[in-house]
């Protein structure tokens, strides 16, 4: 017995072309493998058993490729590979770019999926004071980030106008004195937008996102507004910024306002309808975001909530319309797409927080709550207003920013979203590209590790990858898709 293991070891050792670690998973008749540079191949059923066994042939047509990929042991180009790969992780060394802050819980929608805890308009005692505020902001310029962004958020943010207003002209001027760079964005459902705040937000330069579900009776069967019409509100207010962008007032940046779809059961079927909204605006970026079952979304799963099959079918049938559109010369990108196809194709990390490894938690992201309360992300923030602090890393004015950063929780954090930790993950095919979430995990599973086999983000995350890596390897599809990367 050992004889023979002996000489399996010796017979591997001289195998010239043994691959190295790689993973593997079998797609229709065929083989797709990967490896922990980001590079990926297709195999048919003989080339991969070959493969597998190390007898690959020189005069086999994938040999070249599988060589240029790093998947023949001793003929790897180390630069090239470790430039990729380093490309893939650059996230590692950086730490917290983006600082979220949650400038009230009041808001006027009553939205069927909110995460976000938003409570009635005239709640009291939930808007973020302008010593909190501040104290944040200082807080936030502590990060080891190059530079940073600030994203105001709610409930509805412009329900706090006059302290985000000076927060805004608070981090300008320290922005200024720190000579760190800084974005500002904004996250507003528009509902009171007026056009002298709007003026203020473009003179400072900050980017706009909401929320556009699709068409008028979609979006407003989701994004509940008692007082007025949600969609005409978010239609109005992004033709009023796409309008300011294209004439590009002198003297300040202004951006491309965005928009974020989130997909509940009513959306299922009408995906033309609410791509043909988005090109209709302006809009070139399609966000399909799933739900998750946490806040509101989980208490109504039952009537919004989905199977992971269904999403993926949806999703299938979205990106199938948007090529299709693409072919008639209408610019429109799924966004998911294009930031997992920036790590697949073009071998970069996105920024794409909740596809990393290690997750965004506390290294990538920190949400700041209108108490001072900070959390690993804004989903974290979200699990404390229902009552559980686990996500919790400190407070503005007790903690130290170290203290915070490297706090117990938000190692935790790292450890369970590192994929090669995660027994399932670790085997994947997918892997180089993906990522779990921990408070997902928490929320659904009822730990921070999970447990893939029966996760739906992770079943909904392998449905995604099945049709972007299916797409690339159509010749048409692939030239649209990596135009998508290059814009
Ligand atoms: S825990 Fe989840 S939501 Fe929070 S940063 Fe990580 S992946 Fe994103
Ligand atoms: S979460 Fe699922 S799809 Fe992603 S790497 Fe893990 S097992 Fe693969």
């Amino acid at each position: 017995m050992m004889q023979n293991v002996l000489k399996a070891r010796v017979k591997s050792k001289a195998a010239p072309i043994a691959p190295p670690q790689f993973y593997w998973r079998k797609i229709g008749g065929d083989y797709l493998i990967s490896n922990d540079f980001g590079c990926h191949a297709w195999l048919d059923a003989a080339a991969f058993k070959r493969f597998r066994a190390g007898q690959t042939d020189k005069k086999d047509k994938v040999f070249e490729e599988l060589v240029s990929k790093g998947f023949i042991r001793n003929m790897l180009d180390f630069s090239d590979l470790a430039s990729k790969w380093a490309g893939k992780n650059s996230h590692l060394t950086v730490g917290p770019g983006l600082h979220i802050f949650v400038m009230t819980l009041r808001c006027n929608h009553k939205c069927l999926y909110c995460q976000s805890g938003a409570i009635g308009q005239s709640a009291k005692g939930t808007d973020m004071n302008w010593p909190t505020a501040k104290k944040s902001v200082d807080f936030a310029f502590q990060t080891t980030a190059p530079g940073l962004t600030i994203e105001f958020q709610g409930g509805e943010p412009l329900l706090n106008w006059e302290v985000l207003k000076k927060t805004i002209i608070y981090a300008r001027k320290k922005e200024k004195l720190s000579g760190k760079p800084l974005s500002l964005a904004l996250v507003s459902n528009f509902s009171v937008m007026t056009v002298e705040k709007a003026q203020f937000l473009l003179e400072n330069e900050i980017s706009i996102c909401t929320s556009l579900d699709g068409p008028v009776d979609l979006h407003n069967k989701n994004r509940i507004y008692p007082r007025g019409n949600s969609a005409l509100e978010a239609r109005k207010w992004l033709r009023y910024f796409t309008l300011r962008n294209a004439k590009q007032a002198p003297g300040y940046r202004i951006f491309k306002p965005s928009a974020l779809l989130t997909v509940s059961r009513y959306s299922l079927g009408r995906h033309k309808e609410i791509i043909d909204e988005y090109a209709c605006l302006g809009l070139e970026d399609v966000f399909i975001r799933p739900l998750s079952p946490i806040g509101y979304a989980r208490n109504s799963w039952g009537v919004i909530g989905y199977t992971a099959e269904e999403f993926t079918a949806f999703y299938r049938e979205s990106l199938e319309y948007m090529l299709k559109l693409n072919r008639t010369g209408v610019p429109v990108r799924e966004k998911m797409a294009v930031m997992l196809l920036e790590k697949i194709i073009g071998f970069r990390d996105s920024g794409y927080l909740d596809m990393r490894c290690p997750c965004g938690a506390t290294v990538g992201q920190i949400a700041y709550n209108h108490n001072g309360d900070i959390y690993t992300c804004d989903e974290g923030r979200m699990v404390a207003w229902e009552g559980d602090e686990l996500f919790k890393i400190g407070n503005v004015f007790k903690d130290s920013y170290k203290k915070a950063v490297s706090c117990p929780t938000a190692k935790s954090c790292l450890a369970s979203s590192e994929l090669h930790l995660q027994p399932e993950c670790s085997r994947c095919v997918y892997s180089p590209y993906c990522g779990v979430c921990p408070v997902y995990n928490y929320e659904a599973q009822g730990s921070l590790w999970g447990n893939m086999l029966t996760n739906g983000r992770c079943a909904l995350m392998k449905g995604i990858f099945g049709i972007l890596f299916s797409k690339l390897r159509n010749s048409k599809d692939r030239e649209i898709l990596q135009k998508w990367v290059k814009n």
